[in-house]
């Protein structure tokens, strides 16, 4: 017996006009089909129909999840900020991080990611190498604070999150547990309905080495990917945010820049006088003629933006692609065999050792200053930069690149010991002597996959859902008067007692019409209308995507849909 939802009785209300703030196409539909309500900037509520989308997101997640043996945790979200600090990420996440006080003035977070939690629960849990390796995993709320929450439930500041971590004695142990989650992703993935592409990534805030990500191809993507049309390369442009020289405080007196609000690329181009879109594509900053920062299209938060903002007003220049023309010896783009982050380092001849400098810095929205060229780093490693342009050689055929948006779904890292270092998780080992345990983390966007399969699937009408996916698998529409109402309601019972998710639409003193349109827009994959041959107990069933349309009596329809 499934259920049957009557749009009657249902808080299921469409809308006629785009959200006037709206700027991607899920954003819209998913609003103007009731789906989800705005609450506050980058706060969602999951209406009925938004919500049954998001927990069969989250059943096919669980079911490849537990599928790999992973277990199912819920830690809080409501956590205590000394774990982040041990770890140096209560200062590196900056603003991104939403922090309070309880009554006794006790510090706190709400949590963006749990690395630091789950490596004290294994501490707590996991005594000897015969607790290992485990997965555990959770499909909880995550908190970020971000920049430009825009895009409707894409980018939240309140969101769903899949997030996974592995723990292993050895790394071919780590190897494996990466693996498996690797194969759990693609499962998912290919269930959702979702086109995606694997691509090589940078690790950013997490720390470690290995890292991929998943990324769907969208127009509403905010990532740039290169990929090969030829074979199967492809990388995220967003290593060049990370390709800027490390600096961290291991190097010595690094002093970092405030950044009061967190300035964009936007306000980067403001300063300069110049349209955001169409200038900062491969742009080159250069502070009283030296170059010290670059970015890519893709990366719309790279730290020149903030870079800009603080040397304003005097300093920033622009520089365009045919600075490079002639200049191998300043700066390179180069793609590596590795993805993007494997650049070659380049020598610029004009970082003397003893230098002071101006550069990227490794942690969030900082940049530091008085960074000393051959004392806080090495003169060779100072440039580290890759300018991608469409069509460029890819690096491992050599054919064209193509650059794409995509939207960041999933995300795999093997992190290795630093989260065990920072909080001595070991276990026991088979010699008897305590060994250091090392890990891997995971990711997947529930709430931004709704987006995601939203931007891929729809079409002009509307949404259009995988059936696996879909608020329900028939839409019934009683497209009429009593009698037309009653058949569909007949209709509707049958098929709910046959197993089959219906959605029906009986309301009074709506037209038919109206009727149409709001269940092309909701995008349950199969329509079925109760109309002109309702005397004679037939009904026409119309497929949601291709448009096909047939003839069917009660028990026909049963038997199609069952
Ligand atoms: P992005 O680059 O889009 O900011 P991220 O790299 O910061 O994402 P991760 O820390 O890798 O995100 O988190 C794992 C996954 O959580 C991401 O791959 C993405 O699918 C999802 N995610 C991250 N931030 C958000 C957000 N603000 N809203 C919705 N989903 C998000
Ligand atoms: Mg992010
Ligand atoms: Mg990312
Ligand atoms: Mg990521």
């Amino acid at each position: 017996m499934a259920q049957v939802q009557r749009m009657s009785r249902s808080m299921v209300k469409t809308l006629r006009d785009d959200p006037a703030d709206a700027e991607t196409l899920s954003h819209k539909l998913l609003v103007r089909a009731g789906y989800v309500r705005r609450n506050s900037a980058g706060i969602w509520t999951w209406l009925p129909l938004g919500k049954k989308v998001l927990d069969n997101i989250s059943r096919v997640v669980r079911e490849e999840m537990d599928a790999i043996g992973a277990q199912e945790v819920l830690l809080p979200a409501l956590l205590p900020k000394e774990p982040y600090e041990a770890s140096g990420r209560w200062e590196e996440y900056g603003d991104l991080l939403f922090r309070l006080k309880d009554r006794k003035g006790g510090e706190y977070l709400l949590g963006p990611t749990h690395e630091e939690i789950f490596t004290l629960l294994v501490k707590d849990q996991a005594s000897s190498y015969k607790d290992l390796p485990v997965m555990l995993y959770q499909i909880q709320t995550k908190y970020r604070d971000e920049a430009r929450p825009r895009s409707g439930v894409l980018r939240g500041r309140e969101f769903q999150m899949k997030d996974s971590y592995s723990f292993d004695t050895t790394d071919e142990g780590l190897a494996e547990s990466y693996a498996l989650h690797r194969a759990a992703y693609q499962k998912i993935f290919a269930r959702l309905g979702l086109d995606y592409r694997i691509v090589s990534a940078v690790s950013g805030a997490m720390g470690g080495s290995a890292s991929e990500e998943f990324l769907a191809p969208a127009v509403a993507g905010e990532d740039t990917f290169a990929d090969c049309p030829a074979c199967d390369y492809a990388a995220n442009t967003e290593a060049v945010t990370f390709a800027l020289a490390p600096v961290t405080a291991e190097h010595g007196p690094v002093e970092e820049l405030d950044t009061p609000d967190t300035p964009t690329i936007e306000t980067l181009a403001r300063h300069l006088g110049v349209p955001a879109s169409a200038t900062l594509k491969n742009l080159l900053v250069k502070v009283d003629g030296e170059i010290v920062a670059v970015g890519v299209p893709g990366d719309r938060e790279v730290d020149l933006g903030k870079l800009g903002e603080h040397l304003a007003p005097a300093v920033v220049e622009l520089v365009t692609a045919e600075d490079f023309e002639g200049r191998d010896d300043l700066v390179r783009g180069y793609v590596g065999p590795q993805g993007l982050e494997k650049v070659r380092y380049i020598a610029d001849p004009r970082v003397a050792p003893g230098t002071a400098w101006v550069t990227g810095a490794n942690k969030a929205d900082t940049h530091a200053k008085n960074v000393v060229a051959g004392r806080d780093f090495e003169v060779d490693d100072y440039l580290d930069v890759v300018v991608v342009e469409e069509g460029d050689p890819c690096p491992s055929c050599g054919a064209g690149l193509k650059l794409d948006r995509a939207i960041e779904i999933g995300h795999i890292f093997q992190l290795g010991r630093k989260y065990a270092d920072t909080f001595q998780l070991d276990v026991l080992g088979q010699q008897g002597k305590p060994v250091r345990v090392t890990m891997g983390s995971y990711g997947i966007g529930v709430s931004r996959a709704v987006a995601a399969l939203a931007e891929q699937t729809a079409d002009e009408q509307g949404l259009c859902w995988p059936k696996e996916i879909a608020p329900a698998d028939v839409h019934v529409v009683a497209a009429g008067k009593a009698l037309q109402t009653e058949l569909a309601l007949d209709v509707s019972e049958k098929l709910g007692a046959a197993g089959v998710r219906v959605l029906v639409d009986d309301r009074a003193g709506v037209s038919p019409g109206v009727k149409f349109t709001d269940a092309e827009l909701i995008g349950v994959p199969k329509i079925l209308v109760a109309g002109r041959r309702s005397a004679e107990g037939v009904l026409e069933l119309k497929d949601r995507r291709t448009g096909e349309r047939e003839e069917l009596t009660v028990d026909e329809a049963i038997a199609r849909l069952t």
